[in-house]
């Protein structure tokens, strides 16, 4: 199959359909592609308090649910496909589906998203929802005034155990080295802390517990030592991959594969190309920053097509 769109959107996060909503209002008609996990990273997570306009909370695939619904009311085509190929050459853009579609574009908006990275443990897989997060500010509020551990020595994993120190009585901070990697500003906050307690050249063996997180074995790498340490959320701080290889050799991105923009714009360096939400975002990562980066896209999608004299 071939066919030619005015906008593309790739990617179902909230990036993408508030992409959607922007640019069907706009006229635009935009054709959306889900990609492999439909609504994103909200998918998995459970209890979303911190979006505006939802004053009781919402579950966060029930809140996707609702972003697409409104996107397709104005005539979103949502199609659940994903795009595995891009040819960006221009001035006319060109995207394949896994399938091996072909989508001819006046304008492509990304919003393909990042993935947390993941230890890979059978028990850290069980226990995800239920005591076991990847972002302390989206779930940290469910478990104030109780210990809690995160693993990671980066700039996220020190944000994320500042965040939770201001809730908790004791966080666990899991180092795998003997030395972390965040910024020396970051480690020194996170030193001085005082209900920080770092566990140098410690590794996670098993989070324990059985419909939730209970406690969690580490071992200390140069001793051998094993320790219990009772907590009840489990926060993972060791990266996040953007989804981003497909444009590789095509647009700008820092090493590890983030996509760069013009600074102040959702703009690339390739004309009718813009990017949105965490694929671009390796510092706010919230759903409302995405959705805000996704109606910037869709507004410098309608005035490039626009100006073009397209629609
Ligand atoms: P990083 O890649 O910087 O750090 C990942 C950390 O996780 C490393 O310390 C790494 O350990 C550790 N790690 C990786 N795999 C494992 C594992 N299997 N078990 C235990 N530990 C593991 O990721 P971040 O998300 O922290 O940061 C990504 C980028 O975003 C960085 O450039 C950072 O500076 C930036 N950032 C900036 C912020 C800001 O400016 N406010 C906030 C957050 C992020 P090791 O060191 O041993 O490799």
């Amino acid at each position: 199959m071939s066919e030619k769109v005015h906008c593309l959107i790739i990617g179902s996060g909230p990036a993408g359909y508030t992409a959607a909503i922007y640019a069907a209002r706009a006229g635009l008609k935009p054709v959306l592609y889900t990609g492999m996990e439909p609504g994103g990273q909200l998918m998995i997570t459970t209890e979303v308090e911190n979006y505006p306009g939802y004053p009781k909370g919402i579950q966060g695939p029930q809140m996707m649910d609702e972003f697409r619904e409104q996107a397709e009311r104005f005539g979103t085509d949502v199609r659940y496909a994903l795009i595995s190929k891009v040819d960006l050459t221009g001035p006319v853009h060109k995207a394949w589906t896994d399938a091996g579609d072909e989508i001819e574009a006046d304008a492509i908006i990304i919003s393909t998203g990042a993935s947390a990275k993941w230890l890979g443990l059978d028990s850290e897989k069980r226990l995800t929802n239920k005591g076991v997060s990847a972002c302390a500010v989206c779930d940290g509020f469910f478990f104030r005034h109780m210990d809690v551990a995160v693993v990671g020595a980066g700039d996220t994993a020190a944000e994320e155990a500042m965040y939770l120190s201001k809730l908790c009585p004791n966080v666990h901070l899991i180092v795998r080295r003997d030395e972390m990697r965040a910024s020396k500003i970051m480690q020194e906050r996170v030193l001085k802390t005082s209900n920080i307690i770092v566990h140098w050249n410690s590794v996670t063996e098993e989070i324990l517990g059985d419909t939730e997180v209970e406690a969690m074995r580490i071992k200390n790498t140069v001793t051998g030592e094993e320790k219990v340490i009772p907590v009840k959320g489990f926060f993972v701080a060791i990266g996040h991959k953007p989804n981003t290889d497909i444009f590789k050799g095509w647009l700008d991105m820092d090493e590890a594969g983030y996509l760069i923009p013009v600074p102040g714009s959702s703009k690339t360096k390739i004309e009718g190309v813009f990017v949105s939400g965490d694929a671009a975002d390796k510092v706010y990562r919230q759903a409302i920053t995405a959705a805000g980066t996704g109606c910037m896209a869709a507004l410098d999608a309608e005035r490039y097509l626009g100006a073009k004299g397209i629609v």
